[in-house]
């Protein structure tokens, strides 16, 4: 089939590499003319494991094109994907520009029956404001109410992960799509069923439903992860003060098949470009229809008083007066697996020691060149702070003469490191570790001082 995806991010771009992938012959736009670069010349702005391999392939196959021109991809879709940024606005609200901005180049350049999908995460409500977009450029054009220039609009909210995106599109839970119960509907879900028909094949994933309840359920969804984690961190911040162990608990719950195990993991809060924006903008979207989501309010205070709770572990152990200090720092990405900053505790923790007047000496396996980015905007009004933070391209290399070993992101290869010379290197055997990585009883015997979120301190 003949697909275009608008916005070639995380999700537009894992969208249309899979897409192409299975067959289809995918056109890829984005208003960034560096990413459209980058993919034109065979690099692929992101990290996300197999990503590269299929848009090689893909690409060698002539099935996916990377550009910038508005009007060739609204040609050639017969259904168009929205995969735009919805940032939060100011009021936390989400930000419907980048949509808008795509409804309306479609309804400008449309050429025949077009299937318009939102992808992106956005408010209940939203695929009826891309329709009247859509309507009003057509109206403009003094095409409206043509036959030739129809359009379905279809909610097909995105549940990839991060870090695992591909191998969640190519096999996914569930397929959400929300769809209009009208004729334009109907030839609508008809396409959609064929796009989708390779990922149903060994069982029906696809839920249908009205487009109302689609766009709900993707901020239910993260929502509901979002209050998992505070739940953790919360029951960990307990666990501290009354000397319990929060791994045990959580292994003690976990095994209840009603709980399950799943995002059950007490850290230093949930970042990325999702659960903070999404949970904001669904507390926003109660406010606005005159109803409070307590617990989704008590959800962000919990994550945003959990950014601080391993500065506040530091703070306890070496003082409020870090200067003098240096910090290694390992992981800083919001999570394994992937390149992704946005509100990344990293960003916090990191901002706070060198507010305290520490050195920090920081590795990431994939994000330093994001991280350089990020930072350097974080600190622009602070260039004294900004010059005590190196990034080292080793995870030893940030080791040596440091005064603690900081853990923000769960990288595999942070699981099992050598203690032996780690110890051997750091001016003191000290582990704060925000992902509660390794063992206490373990590192006590290594002569490690270590700190973990809801565990206890073993001498
Ligand atoms: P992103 O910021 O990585 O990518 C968005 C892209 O859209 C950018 O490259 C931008 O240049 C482009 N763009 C903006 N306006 C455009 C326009 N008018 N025409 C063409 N391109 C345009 O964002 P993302 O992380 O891929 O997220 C996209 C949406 O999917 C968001 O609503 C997000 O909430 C949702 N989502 C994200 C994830 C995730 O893990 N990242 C998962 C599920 C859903």
């Amino acid at each position: 089939m003949k697909i275009t995806i608008i916005g070639t991010g995380y999700v537009g771009l894992v969208t249309g590499a899979c897409l192409a992938e299975i067959g289809n012959d995918v056109f890829c736009l984005d208003v960034d003319p560096r990413k459209i670069d980058i993919l034109n010349n065979g690099g692929v702005p992101i990290h996300e494991p197999g990503l590269r391999e299929i848009i090689a392939r893909t690409r060698a196959h002539g099935r996916i094109t990377f550009s910038t021109d508005v009007k060739a991809s609204v040609e050639h879709g017969e259904i168009q994907f929205i995969a735009v940024g919805t940032p939060p606005d100011e009021d936390g609200s989400a930000d419907l520009q980048y949509v808008l901005e795509a409804a309306r180049n479609i309804g400008r350049y449309m050429n025949g029956f077009k299937v318009i999908v939102d992808k992106s995460t956005v408010p209940v409500g939203t695929a009826e404001r891309v329709r009247s977009v859509v309507m009003a450029e057509l109206e403009a054009r003094g095409a409206g109410g043509s036959d030739a220039h129809s359009f379905s609009v279809v909610s097909n909210p995105e549940f990839l992960k991060e870090g695992a995106a591909v191998e969640d599109f190519m096999r996914p839970d569930r397929i959400v799509i929300g769809i209009d119960d009208d004729e334009r509907g109907r030839l609508a879900r008809e396409k959609m069923k064929r796009l989708y028909a390779p990922f149903n094949r060994n069982h029906e994933r696809t839920l249908y439903m009205d487009v109302r309840s689609a766009e709900f359920t993707k901020y239910a969804a993260n929502a509901m992860l979002a209050t998992r984690i505070s739940f953790m961190n919360e029951m960990s911040n307990l666990a501290d003060r009354v000397g319990a162990d929060i791994e045990a608990v959580r292994r003690g719950i976990g095994s209840d098949p009603r709980i399950g195990y799943h995002f059950l993991y007490a850290g230093v809060g949930y970042g990325g470009s999702c659960f903070p924006k999404d949970v904001q903008a669904l507390v926003r979207t109660a406010g606005e229809n005159g109803h409070r989501l307590r617990i989704l309010e008590a959800v962000e205070d919990v994550n945003h008083e959990q950014k601080q709770v391993l500065v506040q572990k530091i703070e306890n152990v070496l003082g409020r007066d870090l200067t003098g200090r240096t910090f290694a720092v390992w992981g800083l990405s919001f999570k394994p697996n992937t390149d992704d900053m946005r509100e990344a505790p990293s960003r916090r923790v990191i901002a706070a020691l060198l507010a305290r007047g520490a050195r920090v000496r920081a590795y990431d396996p994939v994000a330093l060149d994001e991280a350089r980015r990020v930072f350097a905007l974080d600190l622009a009004h602070e260039p004294d702070a900004l010059a005590r933070l190196s990034l080292v391209s080793s995870q030893e290399e940030a080791l040596p003469d440091a005064d603690a070993l900081v853990i923000l992101t769960e990288w595999k290869e942070f699981k099992s490191p050598d203690f032996m010379h780690m110890t051997s290197v750091l001016k003191n055997s000290v582990i704060f570790d925000g992902r509660n990585l390794y063992e206490p009883e373990a590192m006590a015997e290594l002569g490690i001082d270590y700190y973990a979120i809801g565990r206890p301190h073993v001498q």
